[in-house]
């Protein structure tokens, strides 16, 4: 295994990771339900759903089932000109359980992918109007929302990844991120800023995009609806779209199926991904009302989008069973369980030194540090103690399977408890 881990380290480009530089990789030989297993033969217990996308747990007999059955018909075949039941049905389950006025689907490939195609549906639904010069974008500070061109262009300027491509990038239109939290008392003056940009700019923009309520790699930052109907309003007063970016809200995660469920509106775009597969594979859907689907063809316009995936029935048949299964598992007992837990089990943690807020919102639970952790020494930390974490920046968060057991959450909140105090014993 040495001799695999070796070439791993000198030749194969990890997420964010240097070539020079790198930090050595956990090898991960199977997995199942919550736990990991390393070619070492040790097991640990996920806390990172890998990036959020698997609520199902890992090596799920039914999801299993649905990707072989699948695979006995056809593994895939092109979406142009050519249509098939899997991505039928989940195009119908998908506009079944979204806000009843997302009544359109394009399915792509990555959750960076929807939001680029998300974007330029909304670029080409205000050329379509003869509207062409409304072609910038509004959103938050401390944003996330991928890592290709576009979507970098609406992540946080400054303390996203993308500051090095921020003098190619598109300019758009900021304003702070949201201050008021999800259970924090309302004053209107948190949209002011959000509405005088509106209203100064709103000829040149075409959308509004954002992460309702969760600001997720951005910086785990949950905040009140009432920015999500206020600014619904202010769409709807100057004549812009809103994109609603679920890709890691969706589905449970905050504890309703989606985040904008939370201030009862709905968006005229929605991008969802991650956990649309329950983790299996990677897929992508965008949802749109009419009007943005009508305007967009008006005058016999096409949509200018058309991933070679597109539709991969594999990908479509998984999601489909995915969807079924949660609904079958009664996720929302599943998130308010974990939900309690973590509340229970890291809120102590709020006194120590180091640490700034401990915070919990559905299925994740949150510890900001003071400072950065160095990855290096906390990495292995965690693995030794025999979890699986992976934070960023001053950011140390659990994100579990649904599937977890008490026990198991148990022993992830406890270990990460010690594997902080051991992290810091060390730096002393
Ligand atoms: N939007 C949000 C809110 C995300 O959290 C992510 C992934 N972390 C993306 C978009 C990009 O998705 P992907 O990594 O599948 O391209």
């Amino acid at each position: 295994m040495n001799d695999l881990s070796d070439f791993d380290l000198k030749h194969i480009w990890h997420p964010y990771t240097s070539m020079t530089q790198p930090l050595r990789c956990v090898t991960v030989k199977s997995a199942s339900g919550s736990r990991l297993e390393l070619d070492d033969g040790r097991s640990i217990v996920d806390g990172m759903s890998s990036w959020w996308c698997m609520v199902h747990g890992y090596n799920n007999p039914r999801l299993n089932q649905a990707i072989t059955d699948q695979l006995k018909s056809m593994a895939h075949v092109m979406f142009g000109g050519i249509t098939h039941e899997p991505a039928i049905k989940l195009c119908k389950k998908l506009i079944e359980i979204t806000p009843p006025s997302l009544q359109h689907c394009f399915l792509c490939d990555s959750g960076s992918v929807s939001v680029e195609a998300a974007m330029k549906m909304a670029i080409q639904y205000q050329y379509a109007r003869g509207k062409g010069k409304k072609n910038k974008f509004l959103t938050f500070r401390n944003g996330y929302h991928g890592d290709t061109f576009n979507a970098m262009s609406v992540c946080d300027p400054v303390t996203g990844m993308h500051q090095i491509f921020s003098h190619t990038l598109p300019k758009n239109y900021f304003v702070s991120r949201p201050e008021c939290g999800f259970a924090s008392q309302w004053s209107k003056h948190y949209i002011e800023e959000f509405a005088r940009t509106i209203k100064r700019h709103h000829r040149k923009i075409c959308a509004v995009i954002l992460e309702p309520i969760v600001q997720g790699a951005g910086g785990m930052n949950f905040y009140h609806p009432e920015y999500l109907r206020q600014i619904r309003a202010l769409c709807d007063k100057y004549d812009l779209l809103l994109i609603a970016d679920e890709i890691a809200t969706g589905f449970g995660r905050t504890g309703k199926l989606f985040a904008c469920e939370w201030a009862g509106i709905e968006p005229d775009i929605m991008c969802v991904g991650k956990a649309l597969t329950g983790g299996y594979m990677t897929g992508a859907a965008v949802l749109t009302s009419s009007k943005v689907a009508r305007g967009i063809s008006a005058d016999g316009g096409v949509f200018m989008h058309g991933p070679t995936f597109m539709g991969n029935p594999l990908m479509c048949a998984v999601a489909l069973a995915s969807i079924q299964l949660l609904e079958e598992n009664n996720w929302q007992q599943q998130v308010a369980a974990i939900e309690e837990q973590l509340r229970r089990e890291l809120s102590s943690a709020a006194e120590l030194e180091y640490v700034q807020e401990v915070r919990v919102f559905g299925a994740i639970g949150v510890i900001e540090l003071k400072d950065q952790v160095d990855m290096q020494t906390i990495q292995p930390l965690f693995v030794e103690n025999g979890i699986w974490i992976r934070p960023f920046g001053k950011l140390v968060y659990i994100m579990p399977p649904f599937v977890i057991s008490t026990e198991e959450l148990d022993f992830l909140c406890k270990q990460l408890l010690t594997t902080l105090n051991e992290y810091y014993k060390q730096g002393e």
